[in-house]
């Protein structure tokens, strides 16, 4: 990471783990197809293979289930199609509401609360009545990408199951982050990001549970048995590999992450106790949060701590390259003030002590001075008369 930066957009995409990148350096040099015979390609099918075995182990799936895509967005796309009646909730990724409305299918609404989870338990009337729904897909996100709140895909899996729905999960920000095991949550279908977790971008998975089938989204040559047609991108699996095995390692020190999750948003909000985080009593990714700063526009914030060395995102920023109001917060019932006034604060395991004084110290810099008794709260917590903090402790 370059030293006059603090990069705290994890979720948008993690640095690239030492490990991929030896394995895709390496794989780099291998010049076979996959699908020739000869040595060249066996050497080539020798990494997609053994890639395919550390994504299964990530995720708790066996590897004949773990189908390489060009990412989650494609893996979402494939999951979503071909479906009479789709279940999806309004903070899903733009990947996965968009095919689903492309779909054609008829889609049923899984509402959110403003604690940012979604309530499948909403879905019981909507889903009595299996027969009208036709082949019925319930898609719910493992994750959230802005509030790191953790979703009741087992719930909703229990409730499918009832009434012989199948089930799509987007484990993009989960995977890495909280143990999954494919096999016992008994979902059809999951999608996976390999640079999410610190491989590169632009390859993923679509694991597909052992007996479902799914028409291939590109068809053409043999590959992937059929289900997904392209000579595979062997460079870029192996360092998706690589990467999910070093998670895989890693996931025990995810609760430090928490830790030091929690000690940023204390910071944030000792400094500006009108502050407020999104989702903080719901169970979350250790390393997401998102934070509302009323009466600032989440996009210059964002403008204002790049110029001071720090990457954070808006809600939306990461899926369009633009920033507004973010859909997610919108449709967990949050007013459109507070979701243009949010941005999300992403960490990883290499997020130092150091990157964290940068990030309190510029908060502290877009605040500004205040005056003794100016800093009452003004989000309905103004019962509150807030600590006045002019400099960021030491040893954070
Ligand atoms: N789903 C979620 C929840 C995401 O956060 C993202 C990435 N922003 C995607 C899907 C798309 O992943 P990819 O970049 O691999 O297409």
């Amino acid at each position: 990471m370059s030293a006059d930066r603090a990069y705290f957009d994890w979720n948008a995409s993690a640095p690239l783990r030492p490990d991929a990148r030896e394995a895709m350096a390496g794989a780099m040099g291998v010049i076979g197809n996959p699908s020739s015979i000869h040595a060249e390609g066996r050497r080539a099918r020798d990494l997609v293979e053994t890639a395919r075995e550390q994504v299964a182990a990530l995720v708790g799936a066996s590897p004949a289930e773990v189908v390489f895509t060009s990412g989650a967005t494609e893996a979402n796309a494939w999951a979503l199609a071909g479906w009479d009646t789709i279940f999806l909730s309004g903070i899903e990724h733009d990947s996965v509401q968009a095919p689903a409305r492309n779909a054609g299918a008829r889609l049923i609404d899984i509402p959110a609360g403003l604690d940012g989870v979604a309530r499948h338990d909403a879905l019981a009337p909507q889903v009595s009545d299996g027969d009208a729904l036709g082949r019925a897909l319930v898609t719910l996100q493992m994750a959230n990408n802005e509030t790191g709140v953790l979703q009741p895909v087992a719930d909703a899996v229990s409730l499918a199951r009832e009434h012989g729905l199948s089930v799509h999960t987007d484990a993009t920000q989960a995977a890495g982050r909280v143990p999954i095991d494919f096999t016992g949550l008994g979902v059809d279908l999951l999608s996976l990001s390999s640079h999410k977790l610190g491989g590169p971008k632009g390859t993923g998975a679509l694991v597909v549970r052992d007996g479902v089938t799914i028409a291939p989204l590109i068809a053409g040559g043999g590959q992937a048995r059929r289900r997904r047609a392209g000579t595979e991108n062997v460079a870029a699996i192996a360092g998706f590999g690589a990467a999910a095995a070093a998670a895989l390692r890693d996931l025990e020190h995810i609760t430090d992450l928490a830790a030091r999750r929690d000690v940023v948003e204390r910071g944030l909000t000792d400094v500006a106790p009108e502050c407020f985080v999104i989702g903080q009593s719901s169970p979350r990714l250790a390393n997401t949060m998102c934070i509302a700063w009323p009466g600032k526009s989440a996009e210059a914030l964002v403008i204002k701590l790049d110029l001071m060395g720090i990457a954070v995102s808006a809600g939306s920023a990461c899926s369009s390259g633009k920033v507004g109001s973010s859909h997610v917060l919108e449709a967990m019932g949050l007013s459109g003030e507070v979701a243009k006034s949010a941005i999300r604060v992403s960490l990883g395991l290499t997020t130092s002590d150091r990157d964290i004084q940068r990030l309190l110290a510029a908060w502290l810099a877009v605040r500004g001075p205040r005056s003794v008794g100016s800093d009452r709260c003004n989000t309905g917590r103004a019962d509150k008369v807030q600590p006045r903090v002019e400099r960021i402790p030491e040893g954070v």
